[in-house]
C-alpha cells in the first residue's frame, strides 16, 4: 500500500518562472484548481477552471489528451498538489503542480488577468474580501461605490467610520459640529490625543485619509437640522445614525422615511447598547418602536452617566456591519428586529419589532407629503421636551 509519503514523491512539483517557460513554449494545458470568485479575480492567461469540487467530473472536459503535458496551479500550491494527485489516478501522464501557486507566480512579476475596475492595489487591499464568496469582486465594487453618511463622529461613528473606511466605503459623510474633547478619547478611537480641540469631522477625515486613500470624506460641519437634513442625506445610501439627542433622531427618522433611506440606529448608555434598521416601508422605523421619546430622566446622558468605550465601539462595530451587508445584499439585516447588548453580563437579547399600522410617519394611514412640504418637519425640541 502506497504512504502519501510515497505518491508525494511521485508528484512533479515545478516552480513558477518553469511553468512560465513551459507556457511560452506552448503546447500545455493549463489547469486552475481554485474557486470560481478567486479566478474571476485574477487567474493566469490561458488558465481553466476546474474547482477542486469538481475535478473528478469535469478533468476530462478541461483536459481531454491524459497524455499531454498538464501544470496544475492554485492559489498556493496546496490544492494543486492535491489535484495533481487525483489526475494522475485518473490516468494523466504527465502533470505536474506548481509550487507556491498563484500568489508565487505574482510575487515573481508574472502576468496575471486581473479583473477590471479595481487597480493593483485595491486587489491587494481588499484580497480577504474578494476571497470571501459573499463579498467578492463584485461585492467590493459595491462598497467602493457605496455614500454612506454617518450622524454623528462620536462614540458609535467613530468607530463605524473606522472599520467602514478600512472596508473600502467609497464616500463617507461625516455630520458633526463638535469639536474633539479629552474625555472623548477613551471611546472616539478615530480621534487621538494631538486632535484635542480639532473638529471632529477634521480629525475624523485625517484618520480615515491616512487609513485608506480611497475613501472620500465628505465633512459636514453642522448639527441636522430639519433646514438642511433633506439636502444632506439625498446624496446618501445608507444613514448610520449614532445621534447623542432625541431631536435629532425623530428627525432623521421622519425626513429618512420620507427619502426612503435604510437606517441603523444605535443607541449607548453605561455598560447597554441597542441597536435595530430601519428600511422604510420593509419594516418598521423608530416611531413604530418608539412612538414617543422618553422623559427626561428617564433617558439620561452618556455625560451625565458614563459609557464603557468598549461597548460603544461594539455598537459601532454592529453598526458598520449592518451598513455593509445593506450595501452588498447579503445575509439578514437587523430590520424588524431590535438587538440588545448587555456588556457586564456579555449577553445579546433580540426583540421583534413589528410595524405599527397606525405610525404617523411610516404607518398605512399616514399622511401622504406633499412635494412642496417635503422639507417641513415638526418642532421636535418641542416634541421631545413634552
Ligand atoms: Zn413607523
Amino acid at each position: 500500500m502506497a504512504t502519501s509519503a510515497q505518491t508525494r514523491q511521485q508528484i512533479e512539483e515545478i516552480e513558477p518562472f518553469e511553468a512560465a517557460q513551459e507556457i511560452d513554449a506552448g503546447e500545455v494545458v493549463l489547469i486552475d484548481t481554485r474557486e470560481p470568485h478567486e479566478f474571476q479575480e485574477s487567474h493566469i492567461e490561458g488558465g481553466k477552471l476546474v474547482p477542486p469540487g469538481v475535478l473528478g467530473d469535469e478533468i476530462e472536459a478541461a483536459a481531454p489528451e491524459k497524455s499531454a503535458r498538464t501544470i496544475v496551479y492554485c492559489r498556493s500550491g496546496k490544492r494543486s498538489f492535491t489535484a495533481a494527485e487525483q489526475m494522475q489516478a485518473l490516468g494523466y501522464e504527465n502533470v505536474a503542480s506548481m509550487s507556491g501557486g498563484i500568489l508565487a507566480w505574482q510575487e515573481q512579476g508574472l502576468p496575471v488577468v486581473a479583473v477590471e475596475g479595481m487597480t493593483a492595489e485595491q486587489r491587494e487591499r481588499y484580497s480577504r474580501h474578494t476571497l470571501l464568496p459573499e463579498v467578492g469582486v463584485e461585492g467590493q465594487l459595491k462598497l467602493l461605490d457605496a455614500k454612506v453618511l454617518l450622524v454623528g463622529a462620536g462614540g458609535l461613528g467613530a468607530p463605524a467610520a473606522l472599520y467602514l473606511a478600512a472596508a473600502g466605503i467609497g464616500t463617507l459623510g461625516i455630520v458633526d459640529d463638535d469639536a474633539v474633547d479629552a474625555s472623548n478619547l477613551q471611546r472616539q478611537v478615530i480621534h487621538n490625543t494631538e486632535r484635542v480641540g480639532m473638529p471632529k469631522t477634521e480629525s475624523a477625515r485625517r484618520t480615515v485619509e491616512a487609513l485608506n486613500p480611497d475613501v472620500d470624506v465628505v465633512e459636514y460641519r453642522t448639527r441636522l437640522d430639519a433646514s438642511n437634513i433633506l439636502e444632506i442625506i439625498e446624496g446618501f445610501d445608507v444613514i448610520v445614525d449614532g445621534a447623542d439627542n432625541f431631536p435629532t433622531r425623530y428627525l432623521l427618522n421622519d425626513a429618512s422615511v420620507r427619502l426612503r433611506k435604510p437606517v441603523v440606529s444605535a443607541s449607548i448608555l453605561s455598560f447597554d447598547g441597542q441597536i435595530s434598521t430601519f428600511v422604510p416601508h420593509e419594516g418598521p422605523c423608530y416611531r413604530c418602536l418608539y412612538p414617543t421619546p422618553p422623559p427626561a430622566e428617564l433617558a439620561p446622558s452618556c455625560s451625565a452617566n458614563g459609557v464603557l468605550g468598549v461597548m460603544a465601539g461594539t455598537m459601532g462595530l454592529l453598526q458598520a456591519n449592518e451598513v455593509i451587508k445593506l450595501v452588498l445584499g447579503v445575509g439578514e439585516p437587523l430590520v424588524g428586529r431590535l438587538l440588545l447588548f448587555e456588556a457586564l453580563g456579555t449577553r445579546f437579547t433580540e426583540l421583534k419589532v413589528r410595524r405599527d399600522p397606525e405610525c404617523p410617519i411610516c404607518g398605512e394611514s399616514a399622511a401622504e407629503v406633499p412635494e412642496s412640504e417635503l422639507g417641513k418637519f415638526p418642532d421636535y425640541e418641542l416634541f421631545c421636551a413634552r
